[in-house]
């Protein structure tokens, strides 16, 4: 029997951003009427309100506290993000092809967009030597001088710079409309990948000090609880290949939406993933969970319907992610020195 020639995947990496954009004079009061007008998904059918998340909602077999808690964990952490300036510096395709890149009309313009991202890690000032340098802080005749870096992993074409970094925020626990408004500032853009691979981190702060402790209470408990869930369902991963995002469509409150991961591609040391959980315009950026694998923040939608995400090392659980999480802590802690992880 003749061998299978294998698929070429790279097509299906092709397609649309999902950032929510805004027009001219909109602000995030008009973020619903983008929702309601949504043309990919009309009445969201395939998202599940975060508040609203239960174990009924995973396919059957899954409907245990497992994956049930590392969907609870991903919530906890995954955040809506708003930035108001794009990057004049931003090119005008996708590095090495003729893809065009997003946003490329909008450069130097003050439009409101909106992305997902999810906190990767949190570093605080421990000497105190530094004063904080958020908008509030610099203007300030008091500046505090305890505050913390919360680092947000999201897509390159969400923020994709310091001048984008700059002029964002995230928004915290934003599960639905009532969830009080929690805010912290955007600051810098930090190790960014190439804009093929499409994601970077974005190092927010707060001098509100509950913030990370609430955060790392969570992301502290979270390896535990996602080494069990790949542990328990190791001999199904590359069967039902479960995937499910957090993501916040159109800049609304947080929805979750449940599928599987159909293609994966590998190119050097990184790989991307195709899937059919559902995404909309706002879910750039976000942690597309994938059960024994590590999380990928979600790039674009493809014509035929389905999603694809970004490309970054694809860690196999029984390293628990381990290597790849010091590794950032190292390169964290070499370039902002003077900071000290918790
Ligand atoms: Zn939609
Ligand atoms: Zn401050």
């Amino acid at each position: 029997m003749e061998p299978a020639i294998p698929e070429d995947v790279s097509q299906y990496f092709i397609g649309k951003h999902e950032v929510q954009e805004c027009l001219k004079g909109q602000s995030e009061s008009d973020l619903h009427t983008h929702k309601i007008n949504c043309k990919k998904n009309p009445g969201h059918t395939g998202f599940i309100p975060a508040k609203k998340f239960r174990k009924e909602h995973l396919p059957p077999g899954y409907q245990d506290s497992d994956v049930y808690d590392v969907v609870n964990g991903e919530m906890y952490v995954t955040v809506r993000i708003t930035v108001k300036f794009t990057s004049p510096h931003r090119p005008k395709f996708v590095v090495g092809t003729q893809d065009p890149y997003p946003c490329y009309s909008s450069r130097g313009k003050r439009l409101l967009r909106t992305g997902t991202g999810k906190v990767d890690s949190v570093y605080y000032d421990k000497e105190g030597v530094n004063k904080c340098p958020c908008p509030e802080c610099e203007t300030s005749i008091k500046p505090k001088k305890k505050f913390a870096h919360i680092r947000v992993l999201t897509a390159r074409h969400v923020i994709y710079d310091s001048s984008e970094a700059s002029r964002a925020s995230c928004r915290l626990w934003f599960d639905d409309d009532q969830s009080p408004v929690v805010n912290i500032y955007g600051w810098k853009a930090h190790g960014s990948s190439p804009t093929d691979q499409d994601w970077t981190i974005l190092v927010c702060l707060t001098h509100d000090l509950e913030i990370p402790e609430k955060l790392l209470n969570v992301i502290r408990r979270f390896r535990d609880v996602w080494l069990k869930a790949n542990e328990k369902y190791e001999s199904r991963v590359e069967v039902d290949k479960l995937a499910i995002i957090v993501s916040h469509p159109h800049g609304c409150s947080k929805q979750v939406s449940v599928g599987r991961w159909v293609h994966r591609q590998e190119i050097g040391r990184y790989s991307r993933y195709t899937y059919t959980a559902c995404t909309c315009p706002g879910s750039s950026g976000a942690p597309v969970y994938k059960l024994g694998r590590t999380d990928h923040p979600h790039s674009g939608a493809h014509a035929s319907g389905s999603n694809y995400s970004t490309a970054m090392i694809d860690m196999d659980y029984s390293c628990g992610g381990e290597d790849l999480n010091e590794k950032r802590m190292r390169e964290h802690k070499a370039s902002m020195d003077g900071f000290l992880p918790y």
